[in-house]
């Protein structure tokens, strides 16, 4: 299987970018942070649960996450390989997905980390709000859930970068121009 992880802040573009990916690839997206929207509007027990982290700007639990996830694989049996948007977003998240892939006989083969910087980053998300009325992407919200990204999550780039499977690439500029740097990394395996 090809696993790759796609990784970068708030804003990064890693939506838009695992579009293009799996429409080239033919790769199952999961997006954790798609996943749990759809459970806060269809109101389950899981929604009810994270929806005032989520709205907050906080991450989610790892052990909720890690089981959604994992569920989430688990409804794809026989596919090429999957794209990991907002996930891992802790070390704890990242070790537990090796243990789990490992577990199918499988590993990650690369992690992509879109290079963004962060007045970007808030330029991006003041335009998406406007358009999608995420209440995480108020101002208050947004810098919550980038200071979880400073604090939490950047410590997933060391993870990988130790296990030699991780790969920078600038996302700033032109969005197929992104694109066609990202391809290069995945045309390698
Ligand atoms: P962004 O646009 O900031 O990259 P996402 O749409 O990926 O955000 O996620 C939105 C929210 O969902 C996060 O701020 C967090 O509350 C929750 N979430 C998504 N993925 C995870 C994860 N892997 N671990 C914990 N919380 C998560």
């Amino acid at each position: 299987m090809l696993n790759f992880v796609l990784f970068g802040p708030p804003g990064a573009g890693k939506g838009t970018q695992s579009q293009k990916l799996i429409d080239r690839y033919q790769l199952i997206h999961i997006s954790t942070g798609d996943l749990f929207r759809d459970h806060i509007s269809k109101q389950t027990s899981l929604g009810k649960q994270v929806s005032a982290l989520i709205a907050d700007g906080q991450l989610v639990p790892d052990a909720i996450t890690i089981a959604m996830l994992e569920e989430e694989v688990e409804k794809n049996p026989g596919t090429k390989g999957f794209i990991f948007d907002g996930f891992p977003r802790t070390v704890a998240q990242a070790a537990a997905l090796d243990t789990f892939l490992e577990s199918k006989g499988s590993a990650i083969t690369a992690v992509i980390a879109l290079d963004v910087d962060q007045e970007e980053l808030t330029k991006r998300i003041a335009e998406r709000q406007k358009l999608t009325n995420r209440v995480d992407d108020q101002a208050d919200k947004l810098q919550k859930r980038i200071e979880e990204y400073f604090n939490k999550t950047i410590h997933v780039l060391p993870y990988y970068e130790a296990q030699h499977k991780l790969s920078k690439v600038n996302g700033i500029g032109d969005i197929d121009a992104i694109f066609a740097e990202l391809c290069k990394v995945v045309d390698q395996f």
